[in-house]
């Protein structure tokens, strides 16, 4: 196998890190190559390789003749035209296939056609500088994307991938090209970067997977490819320059592992862990709407985390008890607007009715950070800065907004709120008592008693494990996020993929506050459940069983397989197992102990 670097030259040794998997290939076969990226969408794909390249333009950067002006700003108005037409049919094709609430993110780029202020200053340079469309509209684009490059935050980074998008489809339709989004049927995808317009496009082609050097595990991408079912490997440096069409290669979209010319017996490993993958969820889809009972007769409930209203739908066919988690955020998704009070009100309105009696646990928007831009200054540290209910205490119309959506919404009592990002108690207490505020007006303005609804606390800061024991007893529930706990208790940022590797949530200090939230809220009779990623973990289920957690929210699509585990396992053995695992010392000896555990099932 040859040594290969895929990074940025001072990062080889951690992003697209290659691992030597089989040195001594069989005489004349090309020598086995694997690589390791971020696991994207998970499942196992098998099938050849496809370099999907888009097709660059070279930008005459003649002078036009004064006659030849208005035609030159006619072609742009066409290409303008033309783009739009293509993004209503991607945003058709995208509300078939995943519904409104991720076509949106066409419409956002439609209305950057039709923004004036970058329409009429590309006309205008058009006419006073005499330069072709092409070459304004490159160097017009690429003053933002220059800006959007160099920052590492997520929001900027999707804005980058939209106007990249944006200004490759206007200079294509400048040049009358079609949009080359036909690929042979049933390939693995391998490109440099793709926006969500070509995986919604290329994925009608059957693709079997999808591999990019950019991207992260919650870029938009990444939830499209989560959406269809499709496996992703993102993040791998520059591994599209190495890999051309027509090669045999293997992705596993769980653990972000990539396999270029695997030999025999990779292949056959990778095809059983598929069939594995695959009879476990048939298997466990058969009894998924059934309640999930341990062996021994507790009852343990799981919910499901949504981003849009079209995921209600599963709910009902995967044996979820409601929604855990809404992330309410997603509706800034053209990433500019703050959503009005009447618009947030028919959403949730439309959601509470759509699964009553069941919950609908809103989270207040969550917004800043590694998530949706709202601070106007650039932040040195945005996961350290305005974010979450930071934002939504110093800003009162969002919050007010949203919280007199909710409790309108709320005819059917079933809304609960769920509050972002908390580190001390006054938070809570502010937000509660312009909860109370705002429902008596509610109450005065519709002579109709208006409902305070349950407000819990998200628990994804170590500051507020700390206070946990006051938390526990001045909210209604409490929810553990630990994607959040895991990147502020390790100082790992979660979406940076240069320290990926030490985003780890098996780490003791991740564990032992797993413990201590759970049992403190046990013993001051608040409802306790966990939201984060690792709520989906096999391995971890039965540590938090042992720890005393009954209530899970996690994606509609693990429910099934999270049901099955449940009804194999006693609770008096996940409690030996939380017991050992909370003596260990060591990230590594508690993975360990519970892969052991997770065999003996
Ligand atoms: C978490 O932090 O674990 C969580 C569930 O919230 P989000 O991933 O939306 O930050
Ligand atoms: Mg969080």
């Amino acid at each position: 196998m040859s040594e290969k670097t895929t990074g940025q030259p001072a990062l080889p040794s951690r992003v697209g890190k290659v691992q030597k998997k089989n040195p001594a290939s069989p005489a004349g076969l090309p020598a086995e190559d694997a690589y390791r990226g971020i696991g994207a969408s998970r499942g196992i794909a098998i099938g050849t390789s496809y370099a999907f390249e888009k097709e660059q333009y070279d930008h005459e950067a003649k002078t036009l003749e004064p006659e030849e002006i208005d035609g030159e700003i006619e072609r742009f108005v066409v290409a303008l035209h033309r783009s739009e037409k293509e993004l209503k049919k991607i945003e058709r094709v995208t509300t078939r296939k995943l519904g409104k609430g991720y076509a949106n993110l066409f419409e956002a780029q439609i209305m950057l056609l039709h923004d004036p202020v970058l329409t009429e200053s590309i006309s205008g340079r058009i006419r006073e500088e005499q330069k072709t469309a092409a070459l304004v509209i490159d160097e017009e684009f690429g003053r933002y994307l220059e800006q959007f490059r160099n920052s590492d935050d997520q929001y900027f980074q999707e804005r980058a991938c939209d106007f990249r998008d944006i200004k490759e489809r206007i200079i294509r339709n400048l040049h009358i090209r079609k949009l080359h989004s036909w690929i042979p049927e049933g390939t693995i995808v391998i490109s440099e970067h793709l926006s969500p317009a070509d995986v919604i496009l290329l994925s009608r082609s059957n693709v079997k997977g999808f591999v990019t050097d950019t991207g992260g595990q919650t870029s938009h991408i990444s939830l499209i490819c989560k959406s269809l079912n499709i496996p992703m490997v993102v993040g791998l440096g520059n591994f599209s320059q190495t890999v051309e069409s027509g090669k045999q290669i293997i992705i596993d979209g769980t653990t972000g592992t990539v396999v270029i010319n695997p030999s025999e017996k990779t292949i056959e490993h990778y095809n059983r862990k598929r069939d594995d993958e695959l009879q476990s969820e048939a298997d466990a889809s058969l009894t998924a709407e059934q309640p999930a009972y341990t062996r021994c007769g507790v009852r343990i409930s799981f919910y499901s985390n949504i981003d849009f209203k079209e995921e209600l739908a599963a709910i009902k066919t995967t044996g979820s008890e409601g929604v855990g988690l809404f992330r309410t955020e997603n509706l800034f998704i053209d990433g500019t607007k703050v959503p009005r009070e009447s618009e947030q009100l028919n959403y949730y309105r439309e959601m509470a009715e759509t699964i009553a009696p069941m919950p609908l646990v809103v989270r207040l928007f969550d917004i800043g950070g590694d998530k949706l831009l709202y601070s106007p200054v650039r932040e040195p540290n945005p996961n350290l800065g305005w974010r979450g209910i930071r934002i939504l205490i110093d800003v009162p119309e969002i919050l007010e907004n949203q919280l007199r959506a909710v409790l309108r919404a709320n005819t059917h009592g079933n809304i609960h709120i769920l509050l972002p990002m908390i580190t001390s108690i006054e938070q809570i207490r502010f937000i509660k008592e312009r909860l109370e505020k705002l429902c008596n007006q509610i109450t005065d303005e519709t002579g109709l008693a208006c409902e305070k609804p349950f407000v819990g606390a998200m628990i994804e800061v170590p500051a507020a494990v700390e206070i946990i024991e006051e938390i526990t007893r001045c909210v209604d529930f409490v929810s553990i996020g630990t994607n959040d706990l895991t990147q502020y208790t390790i100082a790992v940022d979660r979406n940076n993929v240069i320290v990926q590797d030490l985003f780890d949530k098996f780490h003791p200090a991740i564990i032992r506050q797993l413990y201590r939230v759970i049992s403190t809220a046990q013993k001051n009779r608040c409802p306790a459940s966990i939201c984060g990623d690792m709520a989906s973990d096999r391995l971890t289920l039965p540590f938090l069983i042992g720890c005393g957690l009954r209530k899970f929210s996690v994606v509609s699509a693990d429910i099934a397989k999270l049901k099955k585990m449940v009804s194999s396992i006693t609770l008096a053995e996940t409690e030996l197992l939380a017991g050992e695992c909370l003596e260990l010392a060591s990230a590594e000896k508690i993975k360990s102990r519970l892969e052991n555990f997770l065999a003996t099932l």
